[in-house]
């Protein structure tokens, strides 16, 4: 008989791990309060990063720390209230961002970016939804030649070190890319690699599709009601008690509160993002990363989204979308923008972790419990790799990327 497993939290991370147990004969009910794909994954830059292969490390420039400290500038915001709440895990943050320890992650880190598109590619075909992806790269672009230097290095570097492929554009060459560019740029690395979603949430939603299609269910409910019952688990739906031997939580940036009441703190904090879609008469090609001042514009279904850098602050404090400002006047420095859509900006939160490894893995105490969440900035990059191997590790089979930088007890 085939086992039932259930997994909480249908975000690009749960979806992909429900396909990847059903692909290996499980019954799978997904479990979300709200449709598939309708919060972190649906809110970001939708941008499979084939060329993250170093994670995202604490800027440790004196420079930017001050400018962050001082408030100034768009790549990062705080609440007072947010670094009290996450001093632990963003001291530790920093300490796990020293050039060795970050050398370190990004051996763990680069062996599952490196599957990212061969993987999603695989659930892109089975799903019918090519129509959403454009295989073309995306772009940094630099304000200033010294920048642009040093990113050209950096992504030599990588390509030597990881294979990744880049072409570094000048001026004339990034204009004649991207004519709607209005301010001549020093230059853009264009990331050959990479993969752009043009609608995020729909991607997520297409993959839960492909679940349902193949016999998989996909059921509203909250994951607050999950108790262990007998020598498994069972969790309260829409659709009446359901009840498995194995749960996977792969509630993204509200696992935490899951995990605590269970006795596990982990080093886990969040960094805050929002997106505002414009209405602009100029086209981008690709999507662009403005890499001195750190926010994203990427063409999308809805209109042009810009997406901002990070900020601290607690998941439930009231929106203070102050980045989003700065970043659009710096946009329309360069580019038409066009007006706002009539809607509030959207909020989501990138669920980070202090040594920037997602969390994948058996919960130490409780058995039958699985944990995959803390993909922080390339959680929409990794679903498909990271639900692959949390159902090889589950199912028992010999996992094709070594577990054991991910495993939970590591952070504890
Ligand atoms: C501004 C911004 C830009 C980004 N850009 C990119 C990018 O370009 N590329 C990239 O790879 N990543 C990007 N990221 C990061 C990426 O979006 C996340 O890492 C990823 O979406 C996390 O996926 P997830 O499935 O873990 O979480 P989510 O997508 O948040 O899914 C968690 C699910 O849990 C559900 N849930 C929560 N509580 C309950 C409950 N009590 N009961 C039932 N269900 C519950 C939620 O409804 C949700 O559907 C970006 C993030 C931000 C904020």
């Amino acid at each position: 008989m085939a086992r039932t497993v259930l997994v909480l939290g249908a975000g690009m991370v749960g979806t992909c791990t429900a396909l990847h147990l059903q692909q290996r004969g499980c019954e799978v009910v997904l479990v979300d309060r709200r449709a598939p794909g309708q919060e972190t994954s649906y809110g970001n830059a939708g941008l499979i990063q084939r060329e993250a292969v170093e994670p995202y490390a604490f800027p440790r420039e004196a420079g930017f720390v001050l400018n962050a400290a001082l408030g100034r500038g768009a790549e990062v915001n705080w609440h007072a209230r947010g670094l009290w709440q996450m001093a632990g895990p963003l001291l530790r943050y920093f300490q796990h961002s020293h050039p060795e320890a970050h050398q370190r992650a990004t051996q763990a880190y680069s062996r599952l970016i490196a599957h990212c598109t061969d993987e999603h590619g695989l659930l892109i075909d089975a799903a019918g939804a090519q129509d959403l992806v454009r295989r073309e790269g995306f772009r940094f672009v630099f304000r200033t030649a010294q920048a642009w230097d040093e990113a050209v290095q950096r992504a030599a570097r990588l390509h030597t070190q990881f294979g990744v492929r880049y072409q570094a554009e000048d001026t004339a060459q990034l204009a004649q890319a991207e004519p709607a560019l209005r301010l001549p740029l020093a230059g853009a690395l264009h990331w050959l690699d990479p993969w752009a979603v043009q609608n995020p949430g729909v991607l997520v939603q297409r993959y839960a599709d492909l679940l349902v299609a193949r016999g998989g269910r996909v059921v509203r409910g909250d994951a607050h009601t999950l108790q262990a019952q007998g020598a498994g688990w069972s969790v309260h739906t829409h659709e009446g008690r359901c009840e498995a031997a194995q749960v996977v939580l792969a509630l993204g940036p509200w696992a935490d509160e899951f995990i605590r009441p269970l006795g596990y703190r982990l080093p886990l904090f969040l960094k805050r993002g929002y997106h505002q879609h414009y209405r602009s008469p100029a086209t981008l090609n690709q999507p662009l990363l403005d890499a001195e001042r750190g926010y994203v514009l990427a063409p999308m279904q809805q209109g042009l989204r810009l997406t901002t850098g990070a900020e601290f602050a607690p998941l439930s404090a009231p929106p203070t979308p102050v980045q989003l400002a700065k970043a659009e006047a710096l946009a329309r420095e360069w580019l038409a923008l066009g007006e706002a859509m009539p809607e509030p900006p959207w909020l989501g939160a990138r669920p980070c972790t202090a040594d920037m490894l997602p969390v994948m893995g058996p919960a130490p105490r409780h058995p039958g419990l699985w944990f995959n969440f803390g993909h922080a900035h390339q959680g929409f990059t990794l679903g498909p790799v990271a639900g692959r191997l949390l159902a090889e590790m589950i199912l028992g089979e010999t996992p094709w990327v070594d577990p054991a930088p991910f495993l939970p007890q590591r952070l504890m």
